[in-house]
């Protein structure tokens, strides 16, 4: 039969480059938790866009900003100021604790500039010999889709058909802190980290390793970078998934739920010693700070903070991982992760079950063949939390 939806697909595989692999359910319609097919079925959005959808679909105060900036100025570029970057730096200085922002738009172009700032922060601070600075990372890493972060990544996947690659990068396995001492050397510049991986498949690090790894740096004079662009924002239960271990990074690197699932921006935030770096003329972007994405991601921050998004998180993820854990069934290897950032993962492929879990009325996706992924809006309720899990348990 001939329905809209498929139409759609059709039309969208036949035109559009083969770099995704969708469930095949088209959405256009959405709301809070639930999104909508043009036939009218609605499903339960348990993937909130990787986490860029923490505050549910469409919130209202967010939309309203977004609204009422595209009213007034939505771009300036920064040739001239706006009257909406200096509120969205002071916002996010305050939330970070860090006394510089530096915007962008997506997460890769975020990641990209921490690696030029602590780069050029080896050389002018550190006085690490010209173009020999080092940047360590995990393996099993996801930090973007660029050359250079494509270059550090251990998917082959991933790099297949890609190189030449940028050198200068170091790859220690996850949460091995002896691995993490031995590759500093004089010349390290930082250690960049997913403080829970989360396209590797909701991959917590043993517990400690983080602290220990940030005392490490600091007593080695190595920056250490935490990329929360998907764990940040409330998504495991802390503001940032740092906090769990009382962690202060050097840098933070944001994305995805910033925006509020309606715009896209990104950010950086450090301390002048480190994005005093740059002056003009060594980095930028056209859209990056444009008032539009500022707007929203003000208003994002302030319902955040205003709905207690945070703890709402932390309390129904412990909920909903406590009753994940009592489904008894062989095919469930591990339940694991923080928030409402839950990783099942099974003894065999999970996308045969995110299909039929669609079929239930449930779209989550599978990531790293054997994991599915739950990590509804922050904004879900008990109730419907418990509609979902009634559904999995139907299901396993
Ligand atoms: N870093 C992490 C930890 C991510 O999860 C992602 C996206 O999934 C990125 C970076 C890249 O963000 P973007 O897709 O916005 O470039």
């Amino acid at each position: 039969m001939v329905t809209v939806t498929n139409r759609i697909i059709e039309q969208t595989e036949r035109f559009g480059a083969h770099n995704y692999h969708p469930l095949p359910i088209v959405i256009s319609r959405a709301e809070g938790v639930w999104v909508e097919d043009p036939e009218g079925n609605k499903f339960m959005d348990m993937l909130s866009a990787y986490s860029a959808l923490n505050h549910g679909h469409r919130h209202p105060r967010i939309i309203a900003a977004l609204k009422e900036q595209a009213d007034k100025v939505t771009l300036t570029s920064r040739a001239f100021h706006n009257d909406q970057l200096g509120a969205f730096y002071e916002k996010l200085s305050v939330l970070t604790g860090k006394n510089m922002i530096l915007p962008m738009n997506t997460g890769a172009e975020a990641v990209e500039t921490a690696l030029k700032a602590v780069r050029r922060w080896a050389y002018t601070v550190k006085q690490v010999t010209d173009d020999q600075a080092e940047i360590i990372v995990c393996e099993g890493n996801f930090h973007g889709r660029t050359i250079t972060v494509t270059s550090f990544s251990s998917s082959e996947e991933y790099k297949e058909g890609f190189g030449p690659f940028t050198p200068g990068f170091k790859i220690i396995p996850y949460g091995d802190l002896e691995a993490l001492r031995k590759a500093i050397t004089p010349n390290t510049a930082a250690f960049l980290v997913e403080p829970i991986q989360g396209e590797a498949g909701i991959v917590m690090p043993p517990e400690g390793f983080l602290k220990a790894a940030a005392e490490l740096c600091k007593a080695n004079r190595v920056l250490l970078i935490a990329d929360e662009i998907q764990t940040g924002f409330g998504r495991t239960g802390k503001t940032f998934a740092c906090d769990w271990e009382s962690v202060v990074p050097d840098m933070y690197i944001m994305g995805k739920a910033l925006g509020g699932g309606v715009f896209p921006i990104s950010a950086v935030a450090a301390d002048q010693e480190i994005l005093g770096v740059f002056n003009p003329g060594s980095h930028g972007s056209t859209f990056g700070g444009n008032p539009l994405g500022c707007a929203v991601a003000i208003a994002a921050l302030d319902v955040l903070q205003d709905e207690a998004l945070v703890k709402r998180s932390e309390e129904l993820g412990e909920y909903f991982i406590g009753q994940l854990r009592q489904i008894a069934n062989p095919v469930i290897k591990e339940v694991r992760g923080r928030g409402l950032f839950i990783g099942l993962e099974l003894h065999g492929e999970a996308r045969p079950y995110c299909e039929k879990l669609k079929e239930l009325g449930i779209l989550c996706k599978e990531t790293h063949e054997t994991t599915i992924r739950f990590a509804p809006p922050l904004t879900i309720t008990k109730e419907q939390l418990d509609w979902a899990l009634a559904r999995i348990k139907q299901l396993f």
